[in-house]
């Protein structure tokens, strides 16, 4: 089996799960986080009963292999907003009510474990070391376009105190500028959205012959958790993109509507 890991992210193999952890976070030993590889597929909402299964199956393998068995899965209903919800004692569940249009999950409490399915989209994992508090951010290109990063930062400044430069943010694989293509639409939406980026066009590159854009999502990512206050060596990227390496993540643009779905997790442990 091929190894996607780099400088930043190191793979593992644990029950028969592949995943990868960023090196950064693993310096914390107060949480928890994962990304997971295929074969492993929490299912998204559209397949979610058909599957519901094998993807329980491996949410509870998850769960294992990062010892949080006792954790409250919050895993929320994804549709590509802005909506940042901060997950208080009372919330838990796959898809429960309370997570209804949310595409972020912020807390301060050990024992919820922060579950969010990826292909392709842009996840965003933070933690905060001061105020132990952390966060699991569903940046798709809708969400970037929204800056669902940036409003994560404010969301736990508002819920925790957190300062930006003390906050992490591991940016686990997503579609990259080598395979995010899109037509003018999209393309306008950003540059209609980012004027604040003087340069915003060196982040795009265009082929004329056949009309289409690809846009850099990383780097605008990372530009608004920069202009946030986030610290420059604080913002870590796995560098990995999901369609190059669709054998191993799942894709949507490479496994079209059949495809499955990564897990991005993160959690505080429970206080022994
Ligand atoms: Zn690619």
């Amino acid at each position: 089996m091929k190894d996607l890991s780099n400088e930043n992210v190191i793979q593992l193999n644990k029950n028969g799960l592949s995943y990868l952890q960023f090196k950064k976070l693993s310096e914390y030993p107060e949480i928890y986080h994962l990304f997971s590889l295929k074969p492993a597929d929490i299912a998204a909402l559209s397949t979610w009963e058909e599957k519901k299964e094998s993807a329980l199956a491996d949410v509870r393998n998850m769960q294992m292999v990062l010892d949080a068995e006792d954790a409250d899965v919050c895993r929320p209903c994804q549709t590509h907003s802005d909506h940042i919800k901060t997950v208080e004692a009372e919330d838990a569940g796959i898809y429960d009510e309370s997570f209804e249009d949310t595409d972020g999950l912020v807390t301060g409490l050990p024992g919820k474990f922060l579950l969010l399915g990826f292909g392709d989209c842009t996840p965003l994992l933070f933690y905060d070391p001061v105020h132990a508090a952390v966060g699991n951010i569903h940046s798709g290109w809708r969400g970037t376009c929204q800056r669902i990063g940036a409003k994560a930062v404010k969301a736990m400044e508002d819920a925790f105190g957190s300062r930006p430069d003390d906050l992490i943010c591991c940016i686990a694989p997503h579609i990259r500028k080598c395979h995010f293509e899109v037509d003018e639409d999209v393309y306008l939406l950003f540059r209609n959205e980012f004027t604040d980026f003087a340069d915003f066009e060196k982040l795009v590159r265009f082929e004329p012959e056949r009309n289409k854009y690809y846009i850099d999502t990383t780097a605008l990512n990372i530009r608004m958790l920069e202009n946030a206050g986030l610290k420059p060596e604080n913002i870590i990227d796995s560098g990995i993109c999901t369609v190059c390496h669709s054998d191993m993540v799942h894709s949507y643009r490479a496994d079209k509507a059949a495809s499955g779905r990564s897990a991005a997790v993160i959690g505080l442990k429970m206080k022994p």
